[in-house]
C-alpha cells in the first residue's frame, strides 16, 4: 500500500483554498483565522456521516473543533475511514465513556505543585504554557483543559511556573507543552526561553508541538532564529500517519534543523489509523528523510470517549517487531504505555530475551532465530588456587 517513498508526491499545496493568494496561505495568522471551527464550515467542505455530525454538536462540551486549512487538505473526502479525517473530525463515539477511562488518564493533576507544572519525575518537569492548539486531536489526553470546552478554566501561570523551576535545583530538564507552545508569539517565546536559559540548573529545554504538522507556516525564519539564540532547544513533533509528512512539513523541519534544533517524533497508536506495520514503516522512513528521529510510540491513553481509537497493545508490539532489525535502527521508536493514574512512561518491548539462567542469556533475534550469550555477571568466580 505504501511502496518506496517518493518526495515529489509530498506537496500538499492549497487544495480547496486555491483561490487564496500564496501570501495569505503562507501566513500562519491567516491559517489560524481561517480554521474550520463550526459544523457549518465543515459541512460546506465535506459530506459528514450522521455520527460525525452529532460529534460536531457534542464537541463544544468536550474538546473544540478546529482544523487548519493546511491540515484539512490532507483529508481524502472519498474515504470515510481516512486516517487524517478520523484524527480531527469529531465523532459521537467521543461521548461514550467506557470502563477505566477518565478525564485525567495519566494522573497529572495529582503531581501539579503549581498550575501548569507537572513534576512527576525527579529531574524534569512538564510545563503547560497554553491551553490552545492550532487544531485539536480527538484523542487528546489533556482535553479536560485544552481548548477551554470544559469548565477547567486553565490560566497558564508562566511566572509561577518559572519561580517553581528556579527554586528547585533538581530540575535539569524542562518540557514545554500545553496546548501548543508554538502558538505563543515570537516575543513571548523569546522571553520564556530566555528566562529558562538563565536558570543555571536547567540543562535541557525541549518543546512538544504539533504545529509543524498542523501549521508549518508558523516555522518562520524569525522563529528559527529564536531557537538558535537560546539553543540547544530540542523539539518533539507529533505525526501518526505518512500522509502527514508533507513537503511543507519537510521545509519546516529543515528550517528547525538548520537552526540547531534536534527533532524527534511522538506517535499515538490509533486503531484503523496507524496500527499497521506497513503504515508505520512508511511513516518512520519519511521522518528520517526529513531529519526527524522517531522517539516514542504511545498506546492511546484512557481518556474519556477514546474506545474507538484504542488498538490492542499487541499491535504495537507487532509493529516494533516488524521494524527492529528489518529497517534502520534510528527509525524504530520506543513503544510506551503511560501508566494509568500516574505510573509514568513504561517501555513495552517484544520479548527478545527468552530467559537468563546459569550464566547465560537465551535470546531470539529479529528473524526469530535462537542465540545464547554468556552473561558476564553470572560467570563463576575463578578458583583461588588459579590466581597465584
Ligand atoms: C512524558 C513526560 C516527561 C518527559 O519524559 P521523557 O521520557 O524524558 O521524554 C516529563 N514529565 C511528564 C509529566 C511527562 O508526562
Amino acid at each position: 500500500m505504501y511502496p518506496i517513498d517518493r518526495r515529489e508526491n509530498w506537496h500538499a499545496g492549497q487544495g480547496q483554498w486555491s483561490h487564496v493568494s500564496p501570501e495569505d496561505w503562507n501566513d500562519w495568522h491567516w491559517q489560524l483565522r481561517n480554521r474550520i471551527t463550526t459544523l457549518e464550515q465543515l459541512e460546506a467542505r465535506l459530506k459528514l456521516s450522521p455520527e460525525e455530525r452529532a460529534g460536531c454538536l457534542f464537541a463544544p462540551h468536550k474538546l473544540a473543533l478546529a482544523i487548519t486549512p493546511h491540515f484539512f487538505n490532507l483529508i481524502d473526502p472519498a474515504d470515510p475511514k481516512c486516517p487524517i479525517r478520523r484524527q480531527l473530525i469529531p465523532n459521537i463515539a467521543e461521548s461514550v465513556v467506557s470502563f477505566g477511562e477518565s478525564e485525567d488518564p495519566v494522573g497529572e493533576e495529582s503531581t501539579m505543585p503549581v498550575p501548569g507544572i507537572v513534576h512527576r519525575y525527579p529531574d524534569r518537569v512538564l510545563f503547560l504554557v497554553t491551553d490552545r492548539c492550532a487544531s485539536y486531536c480527538r484523542y487528546c489526553t489533556r482535553s479536560r483543559l485544552v481548548s477551554n470546552a470544559q469548565d477547567y478554566h486553565f490560566h497558564p501561570e508562566l511566572e509561577q511556573g518559572l519561580k517553581y523551576i528556579e527554586s528547585h535545583p533538581e530540575i535539569r530538564d524542562v518540557l514545554l507543552s500545553g496546548g501548543d507552545p508554538l502558538l505563543l508569539s515570537d516575543e513571548k517565546l523569546d522571553a520564556l526561553l530566555g528566562r529558562l536559559r538563565a536558570i543555571k540548573h536547567v540543562e535541557f529545554i525541549r518543546i512538544g508541538s504539533r504545529i509543524p504538522v498542523f501549521l508549518p507556516q508558523r516555522i518562520t525564519p524569525a522563529l528559527a532564529e529564536i531557537f538558535k539564540k537560546h539553543g540547544p532547544i530540542w523539539m518533539s513533533i507529533h505525526t501518526n500517519h505518512p500522509r502527514e509528512v508533507t513537503a511543507e512539513l519537510a521545509t519546516a523541519c529543515e528550517r528547525l534543523a538548520c537552526a540547531g534544533v534536534p527533532l524527534g517524533n511522538q506517535s499515538v497508536l490509533l486503531q484503523g489509523i496507524n496500527d499497521d506495520a506497513e503504515v508505520m514503516k512508511s511513516l518512520v522512513h519519511r521522518l528520517l528523510m526529513i531529519r526527524v528521529r522517531p522517539y516514542y510510540l504511545y498506546a492511546c491513553d484512557l481518556i474519556e470517549g477514546s474506545t474507538h481509537f484504542r488498538a490492542p497493545i499487541q499491535k504495537g508490539i507487532e509493529i516494533i517487531r516488524a521494524l527492529r532489525g528489518h529497517t534502520t535502527g534510528y527509525a524504530v521508536p520506543q513503544l510506551i504505555i503511560d501508566g494509568p493514574g500516574g505510573g509514568g512512561k513504561i517501555p513495552i518491548n517484544p520479548e527478545y530475551v527468552q530467559a537468563i539462567h546459569d550464566g547465560i542469556v537465551e535470546l531470539r533475534n529479529y528473524e526469530d532465530r535462537a542465540y545464547v550469550y554468556p552473561s558476564g555477571s553470572q560467570m563463576p568466580d575463578p578458583k583461588p588456587e588459579l590466581l597465584d
